[in-house]
């Protein structure tokens, strides 16, 4: 029997849905393998403790105002959390560490803190404990190792991109085209705060005991292999965490409305097309409804997730014309947060429609369901050109967000025989990514690694 808690681990998720699923699927990989857990977390997305009773949960307060938990301006929201939770995360460290000395119990061995690349302050917190810090990387590995060329990008003068080179590689950043690199480094306004933002992650990451790497060889040898001239740390990419055998649980902010899987039930095996947008993505209200009548066209069956408030201006899919839900004759089912994990896996989804979030683009590699890629911002550029070009288990829509685009795109998935040789290419990939987790594996052996790593402190 593990002496559980002599073995004990600190996670400090970022809030935000794309980031805590990760980090609570590996506090479950690492219960597992015996290390008790605990969970420092903010105020704003609190995680729900009573879906995980076996982990404790600490919470800090992070400053946040009602209106700057609803903005949309994700880069402002992690500035604010960066300047507001040093303190309070400080002093949750020093308690967890240094129980009072009245409370009679002596200093604990915590064997290290696990937290997320877009914390910069942890860093320092954990070297004045003496702590080990290790950093999670939620990312394709090869856009974490981007985040050092987007300033030198900038700086070499990429942007703006003319016309007639829009669709060439960037040399420095494969796969991607150089129209790609506005949308991932947002307006001439954004680009002080963002570049100082990854300057600021890189600083932080490099003395880090080591990087833990949502990612296998599999899907990112080439940087996995780069890497190695950047950072001097131990790297360990050990796999899509999901599919690591543990317990499932929900780590949703949301409540995923369960009536999903008997809708899908009633449908032909690969008949459904999923479409799902992510945790943060949103839409004016002419794309929602080219996205409406897209669908509608296909004459396909679709599962779509529209989260209240995604929409620009509207509460939900009011701005959906009157009868428009009747004319599809039950060929269209609107949630407003769905069991993604399970829709994935169940054998009537035959495609999903995403905007590649790392999660989702992982979740459907893993379940073998090919993709149609609409990305907005930031890594999904790069997950779904992997997507599209390197591994060619989906289309891409190049953005183009208009009814006719996304019907070609779903009846070409769905329908035309170009979908079933993108479908038998993603089984290859998945049963390659699948395999990497299993004993001897890659991914199995980098955890395995991992592991040891963070039990010598511990020992
Ligand atoms: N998700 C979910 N239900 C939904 C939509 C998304 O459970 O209706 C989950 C999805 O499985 C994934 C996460 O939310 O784990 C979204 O993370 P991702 O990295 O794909 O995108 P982000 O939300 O960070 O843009």
């Amino acid at each position: 029997m593990e002496k559980r808690n002599e073995r004990q681990v600190i996670l400090f998720p970022l809030p935000l849905q794309g980031c805590i699923n990760p980090m609570l699927q590996l506090a479950k990989i690492l219960y597992s393998r015996g290390f008790s857990i605990t969970i420092i977390h903010t105020r704003f997305n609190a995680p729900k403790s009573s879906d995980h009773p076996i982990f404790t949960f600490l919470q800090i307060p992070d400053g946040l105002s009602e209106s700057q938990t609803q903005s949309r301006d994700v880069l402002l929201q992690l500035t604010l959390l960066n300047n507001n939770c040093e303190s309070p995360f400080r002093e949750c460290l020093a308690k967890l560490i240094k129980p009072s000395s009245d409370s009679g119990t002596e200093e604990r061995k915590i064997s290290c803190l696990i937290d997320d690349s877009g914390w910069v302050f942890t860093q320092s917190v954990s070297e004045s404990f003496n702590l080990p810090r290790f950093v999670l990387c939620a990312y394709k590995f090869s856009f974490f190792l981007g985040h050092l060329l987007v300033p030198q990008i900038r700086r070499e003068g990429f942007l703006p991109v003319p016309d007639s080179e829009a669709e060439d590689l960037v040399h420095e950043f494969p796969p991607l085209r150089k129209k790609d690199l506005s949308r991932i480094m947002g307006t001439s306004a954004q680009s002080e705060p963002l570049d100082s933002y990854l300057h600021k992650i890189i600083e932080a990451t490099k003395p880090a005991s080591g990087l833990i790497v949502m990612s296998c060889e599999e899907l990112d040898l080439d940087s996995l292999t780069e890497s190695n001239k950047v950072f001097s740390f131990p790297i360990f990419p050990i796999g899509p965490f999901h599919i690591h055998d543990v317990p499932a649980s929900s780590s949703s902010l949301l409540e995923p409305d369960q009536s999903c899987i008997p809708w899908l039930d009633k449908h032909e095996t690969r008949s459904v097309i999923y479409v799902s947008l992510g945790s943060i993505a949103s839409l004016n209200e002419s794309d929602f409804l080219e996205i409406a009548y897209g669908l509608r066209n296909t004459n396909q069956t679709f599962l779509w997730v529209v989260r209240p408030g995604s929409v620009h201006g509207r509460d939900w899919i009011e701005s959906l014309p009157s009868g428009f839900m009747e004319s599809l004759e039950g060929k269209g089912k609107i949630v407003k947060w769905a069991p993604q994990l399970d829709v994935l896996a169940h054998r009537a989804t035959g495609g999903f429609l995403t905007h590649n979030g790392w999660n989702s683009t992982l979740e459907s590699i893993c379940e073998g369901v090919p993709m149609i890629c609409l990305p907005f911002v930031w890594d999904q550029f790069v997950n779904a050109r992997y997507i599209s070009e390197v591994w060619r288990v989906g289309i891409h829509l190049e953005g183009r967000i208009e009814r006719r685009e996304i019907e070609r795109a779903v009846i070409r998935l769905m329908v035309e025989s170009e979908g079933e040789k993108i479908r038998d290419r993603i089984k290859v990939l998945r049963d390659e990514v699948r395999r990497s987790v299993k004993q001897g594996g890659s991914a199995s052996r980098s955890l395995d690694e991992l592991v040891d790593r963070i039990s010598i402190r511990a020992a």
